[in-house]
């Protein structure tokens, strides 16, 4: 199973995917998503747990790790921030400026990564599931990210959209007002009515976020491949997996301990 864009590996850990960058951007940061195996059973979805083992990997660098609430604020990757602290955030920056690295957690909601250079380089993790789709988090870091930089430039991003519950498996009542809502937000290729309910393919739709804000869609990159369908490869919380998850690290390696 592979997809242009990713690499995936396992170590003793588990199931490992490098999120490959290019040259530009791979001098800077690096990020990786930490999917199914030992490491990740048996931490039951606490990054402090995750961190026990992999921190020792990464020169001990604190670890931002917020508390994920489905919203669309976005936190910097910095020590002030970081573990055991857990701010409410669905979203957290790396800049030249971090402390820390930062991290995420996920079982069917999209983990997605933004990065690019403008006259420095920036990258964003984000936590986008239904709410933050619908919310479109992928759009407010965009839009933080050229109000932060001056010479923003959307051919320099790119974007890696990673596994997440595919439209096959994802369904909502037609009675739930946020389907609605989503039915009539979302573009209509990734909307699928069937019955009393919509299929949503968030990943679809997130990479049709970032494309309608002006990156360019070779620059995009989307790991098709369906949470709940692929449980050798990844947790799902709607196939029943209450507590594990997939754990998604990115910074720059320079980062001080
Ligand atoms: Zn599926």
């Amino acid at each position: 199973m592979n997809f242009t864009g990713f690499n995936v590996t396992n170590d003793d850990t588990g199931i490992v995917i490098e999120l490959e960058m290019p040259q530009r951007l791979s001098k800077y940061f690096f990020a990786r998503l930490y999917a199914k195996g030992k490491m990740n059973d048996e931490a039951a979805g606490d990054p402090e747990a995750v961190w026990r083992v992999l921190g020792k990997r990464y020169r001990d660098v604190p670890l931002v790790a917020p508390l994920q609430v489905h919203g669309t604020n976005i936190i910097e990757a910095d020590k002030d921030n970081s573990l055991p602290l857990r701010p409410e955030a669905d979203g957290v920056l790396v800049t030249e400026h971090s402390s820390a690295f930062a991290s995420l957690r996920f079982a069917d909601c999209a983990p997605v990564v933004i990065a690019g250079i403008s006259e420095k380089p920036w990258l964003y993790l984000l936590h986008s599931g239904f709410k933050g789709t619908l919310q479109n988090i992928a759009a407010a870091a965009l839009a933080e990210a050229e109000q932060r930089n001056r010479l923003f430039n959307k051919g320099n991003i790119w974007a890696w959209i990673c596994p997440a519950i595919g439209a096959e498996c994802y369904s909502r009542r037609k009675d739930d007002p946020s389907a609605v809502k989503a039915s009539n937000a979302f573009s209509a290729e990734n909307v699928f009515e069937e019955d009393e309910y919509f299929r949503f393919d968030l990943k679809g739709e997130i990479a049709s976020q970032i494309s309608a804000f002006g990156v360019p869609k070779d620059n995009i990159y989307t790991f098709d491949c369906c949470t709940s369908c692929c449980r050798d490869y990844f947790y799902s919380y709607r196939a029943g997996d209450a507590e594990k998850r997939i754990f998604l690290l990115a910074g720059m390696p320079k980062t001080k301990s």
